[in-house]
């Protein structure tokens, strides 16, 4: 079965012991961890060696990236390469969260130079997509997706999109307290696999693991991760109190 993940995006958020103690609260819930899950945790930079430290002694927890650099090294004042990532034994990134794409322009081929930076140095894109509200209301979202896929992705080969992680996040529930219903959530997540499969073959689409992302919580996540082509959640709000992400992690289907 592909991966089932709970992935955490802590954003600008939390001061370094404000981090370590809910890492701590999470890690002491003692999660039974199936094969197949994970749980993931976006920190901000500062952070990623001390919190790598706690997710290395807990079975499947990982840390990841927020954030990387489009090139690989050179006079890019505060950027942060994926080469850096790696040497630091960071396997998962972010690219293409839509604050990213909204606050610092990050174009779909911008975002081609990202994906490709993350895997020649080993990393593990977790690669964003999701439509604003007027696309939704205008109902254009399949369309809006299927390019943020083509554009971003369809570079990749068979082999670069097997196992890859994409995460779903409509723009207008991100955040707002709104989410998508199961329904629209398992909807999309079908076009997207049935872009793949067109692109790349069922097999392939089958093998990759697509987060739902837009206001999860605890209340919500049983629900939405038993959609089908559901296979998890990018959590931002909610994976800040501990005892809400360690709720959503339970949620994972086995
Ligand atoms: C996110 O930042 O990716 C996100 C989905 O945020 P939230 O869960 O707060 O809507």
């Amino acid at each position: 079965m592909r991966k089932q993940i709970a992935a955490a995006n802590w954003k600008m958020n939390l001061t370094l012991a404000q981090g370590e103690e809910l890492m701590n609260e999470i890690v002491q819930a003692n999660i039974n961890m199936e094969k197949n899950q994970e749980a993931i945790f976006a920190v901000p930079f500062p952070y990623l060696i001390t919190n790598k430290s706690i997710t290395d002694k807990a079975k499947n927890f990982i840390t990841a990236a927020q954030n990387c650099a489009s090139e690989n090294s050179g006079a890019y004042t505060g950027e942060v390469s994926c080469q850096m990532l790696q040497s630091i034994n960071i396997k998962y990134v972010l690219i293409g969260h839509s604050e990213r794409r909204e606050y610092y322009n990050e174009t779909n081929q911008v975002l081609v130079k990202k994906i490709n930076q993350a895997l020649q140095n080993n990393l593990k894109p977790i690669f964003c997509c999701g439509e604003p509200l007027l696309v939704r209301q205008a109902e254009t979202q399949n369309a809006h997706i299927e390019m943020q896929l083509q554009e971003s992705l369809f570079h990749l080969s068979t082999e670069q999109i097997k196992d890859f992680v994409i995460a779903y996040e409509p723009i207008w529930a991100i955040g707002t307290g709104l989410t998508a219903s199961s329904a629209q959530a398992q909807n999309m997540h079908a076009h997207i696999r049935n872009v793949l499969a067109n692109k790349y073959g069922q097999e392939i689409a089958n093998s990759v693991s697509i987060l739902y992302g837009g206001s999860v919580k605890a209340a919500n996540a049983v629900e939405i991760f038993s959609q089908p082509d559901v296979d998890g959640g990018l959590v931002g709000g909610a994976s800040l109190v501990a005892n809400e992400f360690v709720e959503i992690i339970k949620s994972l289907k086995k």
